[in-house]
């Protein structure tokens, strides 16, 4: 039986077994997907050790997806450029290569099922941190015409802006100072790339007051399924309105195919997550 897992810090909320066991059992391939909890401070020797026990493709998640880098092998060039992987295959002689693909899942379901094609438009991004980094490569290479950014750490914002604008001079990067000056430019879409909203008490990171009727709000959390940027983007009537399950779903699915060469069966993984969502 061939072995996947899921390393990071902490993993138990993860729904990415349920998903990737579905998958497997769907087109009859003998494999299992494991969720591994690896501290910081073992991560070397515990990814070492799982080599050695013959896993053959990791999810990498926080706090991992960017000091996994120097434990690897190689790493594809979207990755690179991201600066951080989500995604390993390890081949027959244990050897690694680290790839990314939240960017390009979340680019999949914004094209294919949003319906959002981001070429020439206008992007927000509240938060700097992993997924931004790829959510905002992506956008970028997509030609989209400009990106604000905005992060309650500056410096980080600081960083990814300047990252940015190295690897896309063409396109209007933009570091904003404050979270209330995020929507000013009138956006057509907002992206959600901080943890908040994922505990009910959270308050919402930017003024209500500025969600106008033609933005569509993505939030990337998955659960809740509604946060309250969600909630306060449909009562105030935004073109549109998703959570981060689409992501997850396929940055799932291209994760799969990374490992197994065969296209993933994205409905039954849907299905899985939907169950796990009602389970909660
Ligand atoms: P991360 O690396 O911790 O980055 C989050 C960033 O948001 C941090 O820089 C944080 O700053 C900043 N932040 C916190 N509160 C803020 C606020 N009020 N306004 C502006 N910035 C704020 O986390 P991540 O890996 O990028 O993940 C972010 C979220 O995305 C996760 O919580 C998860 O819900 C979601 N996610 C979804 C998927 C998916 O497939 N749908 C995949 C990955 C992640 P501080 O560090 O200073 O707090």
């Amino acid at each position: 039986m061939k072995r996947y897992g899921l390393i990071g810090f902490p993993v138990k909320h993860s729904y990415s077994a349920a998903m990737h066991n579905a998958a497997f059992k769907e087109l009859g391939i003998d494999a299992r997907y494991e969720l591994f909890e690896l501290s910081p401070e073992k991560l070397k020797d515990e990814f070492q050790q799982l080599l050695e026990d013959g896993l053959c493709g990791f999810n990498v998640t926080i706090p991992h997806k960017e000091a996994i880098i120097k434990l690897l092998g190689r790493i594809d060039r979207e990755a690179e450029l991201i600066g951080a992987v989500n995604t390993i295959k390890v081949d027959e002689k244990k050897a690694t290569k680290g790839f990314n693909t939240d960017g390009l899942g979340f680019i999949k379901h914004l094209a294919e099922i949003v319906g959002f094609n981001p070429q020439g438009k206008k992007i927000a991004i509240l938060g700097a941190g992993g997924v931004a980094k790829a959510v905002s490569t992506q956008l970028a290479k997509n030609k989209v015409k400009g990106i604000l950014l905005f992060d309650v750490d500056r410096e980080k914002a600081k960083g990814l802006v300047y990252k940015l604008v190295r690897n896309f001079p063409e396109t209007d990067i933009r570091l904003i100072a404050e979270a209330n000056a995020l929507l000013q430019d009138k956006p057509d879409l907002l992206i959600n790339a901080t943890p908040v909203g994922m505990h009910k008490e959270d308050a919402l990171a930017i003024d209500p007051g500025q969600l106008h009727p033609k933005l569509i709000v993505y939030d990337l959390i998955y659960n809740p399924a509604e946060t309250p940027l969600l909630r306060e983007a449909k009562r105030k009537g935004c073109a549109g309105i998703f959570n981060g399950l689409g992501m997850l779903l396929y940055q799932g699915a291209l994760a799969f195919k990374i490992w197994l060469d065969v296209e993933a069966p994205v409905e039954v993984m849907e299905e899985a997550l939907r169950e796990m969502i009602t389970r909660e």
